[in-house]
This record gives C-alpha cells, structure tokens and sequence, in this order.
C-alpha cells in the first residue's frame, strides 16, 4: 500500500491540494480529506469507462486501433472548412495549448465552457477590471464574505471550510463553533415552532413565518462585530444559507437593481422607494454600513448572476459595487468558477491568442466576437462542418438546435468517460484521466496554477489528453502538408 499525499483534486474550481490516497496495486483504495464529489470521482473513475477508440461505420460505433482512429480524426479536421473545437475545462493546461495550436492549424474556432458558465463575467472583467486576490490571503485576512448567487455548500463543498469562515487563518479564526451553536439555536427554534402549530392558532401564526424573513427585518449584531461573518445572497434558502451570520433573499432577476441601489447608498443617496428587488430599503442601508464597516471584504458570486436576467450587467454592477467599496475599506471580487480548470482554459487561450474564449482562427489571426463566434451561436447557425470536444459533454447541455447541429456533421470526442456525445460521435478516443492517471497543470478560481499529479497507470490504449491531441495534430500536418498546403 503507497500513500500518496498533496494531490490535487480534479473536480471543482477549488482544486483542493491536500488529498491523500492509499493506493494498492494500482487501485485507489482510500481517499482522505476529499469531500463527496472529489472521493467519488477518485473511487470511482474507471467505472463504465471506454478503453478502446472507436469509430463509427454503417451507424455502428466499432472498435478500432489508435492509429486508425487518430488518422479518421485528422482527416476530418483537415478536409473541415468551418471546424469548432470545444470543451477543455476538464484537462490540462498543458493539453490545452496544443488544442489552440491545433486549432491554428486547421483554421477552425477553439471555445471552452465559459461560454456556457462565466462568460459575462470574462467580458466584465475586460470591460470594468477588477481587484481580486487569492484564496490564501482570503483565508487568512477576510473578515466579511459575501456568496452571491452561489451555494458552495452544495457546488464547491470546501471551499468554506478551507479558504473563508471555517478555516482557522493568521489573522482570522474559524467560525466552526459558532456555526454549531447557530445550528443548534436554529433546530431549537424550528422545533418551537412545531410544537406551537401544534399547540393551536396562536401558534399557528407564529408558525407562519419562516425564518427566513424574521431575520430579513433586521440585521443581526453578530455582522457589526470585529469577527469574521458571512452574508448568503441568493433568491431562495440554500444549505449556504444556514450556514451564514445572515441571509439575503432576494426577488429572481432584481440582483443588478440591488447592487445599483447599494451603490446609490454608499453614494449618501436617498432611495425613494421602500424596497428594491424584494428587500426593504433599511435593510439594505444596514447592509451598506456593514460592507463599509468590514475590514477585508470579499464577494464570491455564482452562475446565479450570469444566468440571471443582466447577466453581463449584472457582474458589471457587482464589479462596479467593489470597485466603490475600496474607497472606504479592502474589498476584492471573485467568480466561484466551476470546472476544475475552466480558469486554466481561459488562462492559456488569453496567453496563446489574446482572447480568453470563443476565439476564431479561420481567417489565419485571432477574432473574438462572443455571440457571433461562440460555439454555441456557430451550432445554432448550422455553420459549421465538424467538431472536435475534449472533455465535455455539449449534448447534454447545449441547446436543442445547437446540439442537434453538432452531431448531423462529423464529430470527435477525446474523453476518459462514456458520455451522450461520445455516443453521437463519429470517433472516440479514450483517454487517461487527468489529474489522476495523468500529470498537468490547472488553475484554482483564483488564478493560481497547481500541479495534477499521476497516481496511477492508465491502460495501455488511454493516452493522456495532451498527447491524442498532439498526435492529431502532428497527422493533420503530414496531410496538409501531402496536400501542399502546410
Ligand atoms: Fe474536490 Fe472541489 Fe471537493 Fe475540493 S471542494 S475536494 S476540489 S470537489
């Protein structure tokens, strides 16, 4: 049994690094200190997983051999005159700039899943910039945390306990015990209350308030005091919600009012109205005065404001709400990204082409027009001719018609997993699974980059992400140049 300890886990945008597995004959036999999506994924990723490359014929997926499979796929993306690359949230850096180099070569549009995630938040940023930091200097010196939009308790599950309030940091201690008594206190008062509803009308009135919106009347002291706390912003209870100091329910699509009107506050203006997207107005005047009076405040938000109505707007406001608050006290801003390395997708096209996503190389230089040269508004358009999806799964999450288009035309799928577009594709190249039979590179959501390490062997017919690109493209080259054009 071998111990393999500080590996990075390649789930969420958190990239945890502290993992440790056991490892027996080339098994994860135990996994330590994951939560439950990072030790399933480590248990349990060879599961139903393809081993051999497959090729369609007469409509049937066929086994074949990894030379035949990496020339079908190097004909296609050769002989292709509008091909889209799309995916590469879930593979290496490394694996990463080969896709843009391959994409170069064929002339074709490279795009990753921000286009379907934060995608208005990487157009704000270019738009508006923003201050932003570390998860390290978080841990250790944020005294507020604001989620908006975002349940890291259900998408990102440790991100809490490693980077904000229950992780014990130089300057800031956890709130561990203070979220257990909090809890206990809650259980208590749920229970009162079931036994007054059973109790008769009294108690039933006093039943009918949720939680909830008692405390949405008044801010409790705890978010005044010099301690670290935690506000939850978000259109409905989440499992984050229980866990925060104070809880934020606001109306569905009012988060761009919101934060314009907590910018109007700070600005010492009068808000003539008595509430604005659902929270009444001294509410939100307490919740300024909070923001200002914290020491080091940091707002993480969620998919819930780019896929809200504003979208683009909406991060701009929140961006622009920071961007105020430092002329009072530190503020910094973060989007929770998803994808273990959705950041690192962004990263590398930004270094290689100067556009972070949805980038066209047809013309021989980079153009970048989201919502003309996105993968998703190409598909729709029925524009292109075949595709190439590395570790993503755009079937079962594009559009009816974008998806639908995606497969009437040749498409390749480099995955380690069985997925609804693997089933639709044309050839399937299995691969090693990265981070985990395969080493790299991938950015945390706060742009710092981690090593992913190997742990095990993968089998013989899975080679990592990064060389079944790099051999497709060394094919694509061999026949470009057979044809005179390379
Ligand atoms: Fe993995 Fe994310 Fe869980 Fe950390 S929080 S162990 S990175 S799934």
């Amino acid at each position: 049994m071998t111990i393999v300890s500080n590996v990075t886990c390649p789930v969420c945008g958190s990239l945890c690094d502290d993992i440790e597995l056991e490892v027996e004959n080339n098994i994860i036999k135990n996994v330590r200190n994951a939560c439950g999506m990072g030790e399933s994924k480590f248990l349990g990723y060879s599961a139903h997983r393809p081993l051999k490359p497959l090729i369609r014929k007469n409509g049937e997926l066929v086994q074949a051999t990894l030379s035949e499979a990496i020339k079908k796929s190097a004909k296609i993306l050769a002989e292709a005159s509008y091909p889209i690359l799309y995916g590469w949230s879930n593979t290496s850096c490394e694996a990463q700039r080969i896709g843009v180099e391959l994409a170069e070569e064929i002339g074709g549009v490279i795009d990753n899943t921000s286009t379907i995630c934060h995608g208005p938040s990487v157009l704000s940023i270019q738009d508006v910039g923003f201050s932003t930091c570390t998860l390290g200097q978080i841990r250790h010196r944020a005294d507020l945390v604001l989620y908006w939009a975002s349940n890291p308790w259900s998408a990102h599950p440790r991100h809490i306990e490693r980077y904000t309030n229950f992780t014990e940091g130089r300057f800031r201690s956890s709130e561990w015990d203070k979220y257990l008594s909090n809890l206990s206190a809650y259980r208590s008062e749920r229970r009162m209350q079931r036994a007054a509803r059973l109790a008769g009308e009294i108690g039933k009135a006093a039943a009918q308030t949720p939680p909830s919106e008692e405390r949405m009347q008044s801010l409790p002291h705890s978010l005044f005091e010099k301690e670290r706390k935690m506000i939850v912003v978000d259109v409905r209870r989440t499992r984050s919600a229980d866990l925060a100091d104070y809880f934020l329910q606001v109306e569905p699509n009012k988060d761009y009012e919101i934060f314009q009107a907590l910018r109007l506050l700070l600005r010492d203006e009068e808000l003539e109205v008595d509430s604005v997207g659902g929270v009444p107005t001294e509410t939100l005047e307490d919740l300024v005065d909070v923001l200002v009076g914290c020491e080091f405040g940091v707002l993480f938000f969620g998919v819930g404001l780019t896929m809200s109505e504003g979208k683009v707007r909406n991060i701009e406001a929140g961006i622009s709400l920071v961007r105020d608050l430092n002329q009072y006290t530190k503020f910094i801003i973060m989007p929770m990204r998803g994808h273990y390395n959705v950041t690192g997708a962004n990263i590398v096209s930004t270094w290689q082409t100067g556009f972070p996503y949805a980038v066209d190389l047809t013309k021989g230089y980079p153009r970048y027009n989201p919502g003309e040269t996105s993968v998703i508004d190409i598909l729709s358009r029925g524009e292109s001719d075949a595709a190439l999806v590395v570790a993503s799964d755009p079937v079962a999450h594009f559009p009816k018609q974008a998806a639908q288009n995606l497969v009437k035309n040749p498409l390749i799928v480099i995955d380690p997993e069985n997925t609804a577009t693997s089933l639709m594709a044309d050839v399937v190249l299995p691969t090693a699974v990265c981070g985990i039979e395969a080493e790299g590179t991938a950015y945390r959501m706060d742009r710092v980059p981690l090593p992913l390490k190997k742990v095990v062997q993968a089998p013989k017919t899975c080679l990592p992400d990064e060389e079944m690109v790099q051999r497709i493209l060394k094919e694509v080259r061999r026949i470009r140049k057979q044809a005179g054009g390379g």
